[in-house]
């Protein structure tokens, strides 16, 4: 078997050299990391269930005539997606207070806010991800004025798109991060979703009993990660019911 070319590590994902030029096989690992990598474990079928829970997604977004990078899945752990240059911003959208915003502005965790309100972090590990401003962006070219217009746009269609999908099934999107990826048709250049959009980079509450269905259950140790997750991607039906996705194989007569 030829051996694949690694292109990128990260804390979640391994990004492969896809088969056409412009196309990159993405596989989602069991690793779950949270504050800046401080705390650390392997969940076995979390991978499985976001390369699943982002297919879905993805693909919603895709059909409304949302642009994202996600072109099939593959396998029970990989999607092919296009090649997109990421934008080092991460764009985070929130519609309750929660998480570091809460701790930044003192407002209790679950208060709705008057209107979504669209943040920005500029990605750098080592400085752990600092919230900047439109200033801050501007003045330093990590995205142009109609690159911010174009991602705020985005922004909101995928906070509109998974609101109403997570509302459907009885979830509270309380907020989610995005990233926003640059590809190049001909002499034009367009901005997509890409990375990822699953429990990992939401908040996601039961909307009867406030219960987390997200990373949190991991940051803060609230239980099982992957029982959350699997709830999640069941509601939805992206998992045949009763078909837990780490089951062993089984032999079938
Ligand atoms: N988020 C993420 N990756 C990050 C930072 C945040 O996916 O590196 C997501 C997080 O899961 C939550 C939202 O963005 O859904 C807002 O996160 P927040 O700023 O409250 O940070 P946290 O409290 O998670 O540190």
């Amino acid at each position: 078997m030829a051996r694949r070319n690694k292109i990128y590590e990260g804390k979640a994902k391994i990004l492969y050299e896809g088969p056409e030029p412009g196309t990159i096989v993405q596989y989602f690992k069991d690793d779950a990391t949270a504050f800046n990598a401080e705390k650390k474990a392997t969940i076995e079928g979390k991978g499985v269930l976001n390369n699943r829970l982002s297919e879905f997604f993805m693909t919603g977004l895709n059909n409304i005539g949302v642009p994202t990078h996600f072109i099939k899945r593959l396998n029970m752990r990989e999607q092919l997606v296009r090649q997109v240059e990421i934008i080092p911003l991460e764009v985070i959208v929130r519609n309750y207070a929660a998480g570091s915003m809460s701790k930044r502005l003192g407002i209790e965790e679950g208060t709705q806010l008057p209107r979504p309100i669209v943040e920005y972090c500029y990605k750098d590990d080592a400085l752990g991800d600092p919230l900047v401003t439109e200033e801050h962006i501007a003045a330093f070219g990590w995205a142009s004025q109609q690159d911010m217009d174009d991602i705020l746009s985005l922004a909101l269609r995928v906070n509109d798109f998974m609101s109403g999908v997570m509302m459907a099934v009885g979830i509270k999107l309380v907020d989610f991060k995005i990233e926003i990826g640059r590809v190049y048709d001909g002499d034009f250049q367009r901005l997509i979703v890409a990375d990822e959009i699953s429990p990992d980079s939401c908040r996601l509450w039961d909307i009867e009993t406030g219960q987390k269905l997200d990373k949190d259950v991991f940051r803060r140790d609230l239980g099982s990660l992957t029982d959350a997750y699997t709830e999640v991607a069941k509601r939805l039906g992206v998992m045949p019911k009763n078909n837990a996705p780490v089951s062993k194989p089984t032999l079938i007569n």
